[in-house]
C-alpha cells in the first residue's frame, strides 16, 4: 500500500509521472499523454487547456481533446507546488502541482494509482502579461515626486464613475449586482476589465434583506468568503441575511466597483457583426443604452420563484405569496398559515411562523433530505472549511480547489459513506421524523444533499431546528399534491382541506436561462439550453450526462452571453475563471473553445 511508502518515495513517483506526461505533452505524442492514464481515467479542465470548464473522461476523450489543444496550449514547466508535499493514502497518491501554457500560469491537483493519474485537475490561474497587481506588484497608491496635474484616489473614481457607461463603454455589463456579480465585478477590476454591475435593487445586498426575516446563512463562514475580502475572524458562524447584506454593500465600495443600483436592464441585443450587445437600462427613471462586449446574467439562481398555478389561487381570500416574498412572521400570530413545499425555504419560514405564535401545516409533495447543520459541519463540511481545517492549516483556496479536483462523474462516491455517517449519527432524530409521517430521502442514490444541489438545486433542508417541529407535531404536516384553493382553504388530491389565512408557495425557482428569456428572447434562451444540473438522469436532472454544470461560468451557444451564480462558495471559486475567460477576450487573446456543450434542455 502506497501509505506505507516513505515521503520521498511518493514524491519521486509523482515527479516521475509528471517528467514523463510534460515529455509527452512537449513532443505532441498525446497517445503516449494518454497512455499515462488509468483506464477509468477523468481529467477535469478548468479554462487552462479548453478555454471551457470540461471534465474529460477516459484514455480516448483525453486523447481527442489533446489533439486538438496541444497546438495552441503549449503546455510545460510541470513540477510540484512549491511546499506541497505529496501524500499517499489508500493507494492513492495526491499531489498539487503547478504549469504553465502559452495563455498563462496554471495549477492543478494530481491522483495517482499505482503509477498512473487516476484524476487531474488543471486550472487557469492568470494570464501572462496581465497578472493581478497584488502582494509585492500593489499599487502604490501615491506618487511620491511634485505633479501640478496631481489627482486624488477620489477624483480619479468620481472621473471613472462620470464616464464608464456614458461617454466610455464597459468591456462587460453584469446584470445583476448580488454576491455573485459584485465577486465576478471584483475579478475583473483587479484584472483591470472595464466593467459595470447593474442592479435594479437600491442597495447592494438588497436581495439578502428582502428575504424572510429570519434567514440566516445555512453554509458556516469558512464557506462563504468572498473573494480578496474574508470575513473577520469575529463573524458569526452562520450570518444572519442583513448582516451579510451589509458585508457585500461594504464590498463593493472596498473593492472599487462600478456598481449602478436602481438600474433595471430591460431589453438586450447582441449584434454579432459589431460584436456588442445593446443592453437597455432604466437608471433612476432615465433610459440609456450600455453597449458593452460581454454581457453576464448574474441575476441569481435563486431569483426566478417558480410560482405554481393551482385551480382557484385567484379566489383565495387570504395572504398568499412566494417564499421570496414572505415578509416574515409578524403579522400571521394566532392565524392558520399553509406552507407548500419541504426544504429549506418552507422549513425556514414554518419555523418562524411557529415562533411567532401561528398555527402552521406543511404541505409536503415530494421527499426531501434533512441533515442536521452540526452534523452536516462535523461530517460534511469539517476536513475542508471549518476551524478545526483553518487551525491544520487548510486555507479558503485550497478547500476550493480539493472540491473542485473531484470529478462530478464519482463525487457520488466520496459523499455517499460520508451520508451514511450522518443517518447513523442521528439514526433517532430520522426514526422521529419518519413517525411523524414525513417522507425522507437520501438522493437517489444515497448521496444526499450536496449532490443534490449540483443535480436539481433543490430537494433538501439543512436543519437549524424546524424539523423537530414538524417531527413532534409543533408543525403540522400534510402530504400530498395540491389540488385546488378555495377562498379558505388549500385543498389536496385526498380532498384533505387544510383552512387557510396564508398560503405560502416554498416551491423553487426557475433555471437562468428565464432570464435570458426575458431580457434577449426567447431564442436565444432555447439556444443556450437550461442552466444547471449535470444531466445525471436522476431526480430533476435528466440525462444525457454532461459532465459539468450546465451553462454556468463557461461559454454558452450564444456568442458573448455568459451565466454565472450559485451559491457563495461556487461564486467565489468560479469568477475566477470566468473572469479570466473575459479577460482573455478583452486583451485579444486567442480563446479558441474545446468542446463547447451541447444543447439537451430548454428549462
Ligand atoms: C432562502 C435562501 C437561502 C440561501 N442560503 C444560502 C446559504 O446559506 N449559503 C449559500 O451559499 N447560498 C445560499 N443561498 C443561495 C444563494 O447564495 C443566494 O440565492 C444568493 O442570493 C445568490 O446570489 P446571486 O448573486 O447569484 O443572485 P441574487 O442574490 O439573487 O442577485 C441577483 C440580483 O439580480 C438583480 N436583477 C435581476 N434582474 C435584474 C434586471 N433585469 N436588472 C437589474 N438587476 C436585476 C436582482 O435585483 C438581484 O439583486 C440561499 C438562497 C435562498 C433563496
Amino acid at each position: 500500500m502506497t501509505a506505507t511508502l516513505p515521503s520521498h518515495e511518493v514524491a519521486a513517483g509523482v515527479t516521475t509521472w509528471l517528467s514523463a506526461f510534460g515529455d509527452a505533452l512537449s513532443a505532441g505524442d498525446t497517445a503516449a499523454a494518454a497512455a499515462l492514464f488509468t483506464e477509468d481515467c477523468f481529467w477535469r479542465d478548468l479554462v487552462a487547456f479548453t478555454w471551457n470548464i470540461k471534465t474529460l473522461e477516459g484514455r480516448a476523450a483525453i486523447r481527442a481533446m489533446l489533439d486538438q489543444t496541444l497546438p495552441w496550449v503549449h503546455p510545460r514547466g510541470w513540477k510540484i507546488t512549491d511546499g506541497g508535499e505529496p501524500a499517499g493514502a489508500g493507494g492513492v497518491v495526491e499531489a498539487w502541482i503547478d504549469f504553465e501554457t502559452a495563455a498563462g500560469r496554471g495549477r492543478g491537483h494530481l491522483r495517482l494509482r499505482e503509477g498512473r493519474c487516476w484524476t487531474l485537475l488543471t486550472t487557469l490561474d492568470e494570464l501572462r502579461g496581465h497578472e493581478e497587481r497584488r502582494g509585492p506588484t500593489r499599487p502604490k497608491g501615491v506618487e511620491r515626486r511634485a505633479n501640478p496635474a496631481r489627482t486624488t484616489w477620489l477624483e480619479d473614481r468620481e472621473q471613472e464613475a462620470s464616464e464608464l457607461g456614458i461617454t466610455e463603454q464597459p468591456y462587460v455589463v453584469i446584470i445583476g449586482g448580488g454576491q455573485a456579480g459584485i465577486g465576478l465585478g471584483a475579478r475583473l477590476r483587479q484584472l483591470r476589465v472595464p466593467a459595470i454591475i447593474i442592479d435594479k435593487r437600491s442597495r447592494p445586498g438588497d436581495q439578502w434583506r428582502s428575504r424572510y426575516k429570519s434567514l440566516c446563512l445555512h453554509d458556516p463562514v469558512w464557506y462563504d468568503h468572498m473573494p480578496y475580502l474574508k470575513f473577520p475572524d469575529n463573524w458569526p458562524v452562520f450570518s444572519p441575511k442583513d448582516k451579510i447584506a451589509d458585508w457585500l454593500e461594504s464590498y463593493t465600495k472596498i473593492m472599487e466597483l462600478n456598481y449602478w443600483p436602481d438600474t433595471e436592464a430591460t431589453t438586450a441585443a447582441y449584434d454579432a457583426k459589431a460584436g456588442q450587445w445593446a443592453v437597455q437600462v432604466e437608471r433612476d427613471g432615465e433610459l440609456l443604452v450600455l453597449r458593452p462586449a460581454q454581457l453576464v446574467l448574474a441575476t441569481g439562481m435563486s431569483g426566478r420563484p417558480n410560482l405554481p398555478d393551482f385551480p382557484g389561487m385567484d379566489t383565495f381570500r387570504g395572504d398568499q405569496h412566494h417564499s421570496s416574498a414572505h415578509p416574515g412572521p409578524g403579522r400571521y400570530r394566532g392565524k392558520r398559515c399553509v406552507v407548500i413545499g419541504s426544504n429549506n425555504s418552507a422549513f425556514d419560514i414554518c419555523g418562524a411562523l411557529w415562533e411567532n405564535g401561528a398555527d402552521v401545516t406543511m404541505v409536503q409533495r415530494s421527499s426531501t433530505n434533512i441533515v442536521r447543520s452540526a452534523t452536516l459541519m462535523d461530517i460534511g463540511l469539517g476536513a475542508l472549511y471549518s476551524e478545526e481545517a483553518v487551525a491544520s492549516g487548510m486555507t479558503t483556496d485550497k478547500a476550493d480547489m480539493v472540491f473542485a479536483s473531484i470529478p462530478y462523474r464519482i463525487m457520488h462516491q466520496f459523499q455517499i459513506p460520508l451520508y451514511e455517517q450522518m443517518r447513523e449519527r442521528d439514526q433517532e432524530f430520522y426514526d422521529r421524523l419518519e413517525a411523524a409521517g414525513f417522507e425522507h430521502d437520501w438522493g437517489d442514490d444515497g448521496s444526499g444533499l450536496f449532490m443534490k444541489y449540483l443535480r436539481r438545486g433543490s430537494g433538501y433542508y439543512i436543519d437549524v431546528g424546524a424539523a423537530d417541529l414538524v417531527a413532534n407535531g409543533d408543525v403540522a404536516l400534510a402530504r400530498g399534491q395540491v389540488d385546488r384553493l378555495t377562498e379558505d382553504a388549500v385543498v389536496l388530491e385526498d380532498g384533505t382541506k387544510l383552512p387557510a389565512d396564508l398560503v405560502v408557495y416554498a416551491t423553487g425557482y426557475q433555471s437562468m436561462n428565464g432570464w435570458a428569456a426575458e431580457l434577449i428572447s426567447q431564442e436565444v434562451a432555447d439556444r443556450v439550453g437550461k442552466c444547471w444540473g449535470l444531466g445525471s438522469d436522476t431526480t430533476k436532472d435528466p440525462g444525457p450526462w454532461e459532465g459539468e454544470q450546465r451553462n454556468m461560468w463557461k461559454p454558452t451557444q450564444q456568442q458573448a452571453l455568459w451565466f454565472h451564480g450559485g451559491n457563495l462558495h461556487q461564486s467565489r471559486h468560479y469568477s475566477l475563471y470566468l473572469a479570466l475567460q473575459l479577460k482573455a477576450r478583452q486583451a485579444g487573446l486567442p480563446t479558441p473553445v474545446y468542446g463547447l456543450q451541447e444543447v439537451h434542455h430548454l428549462r
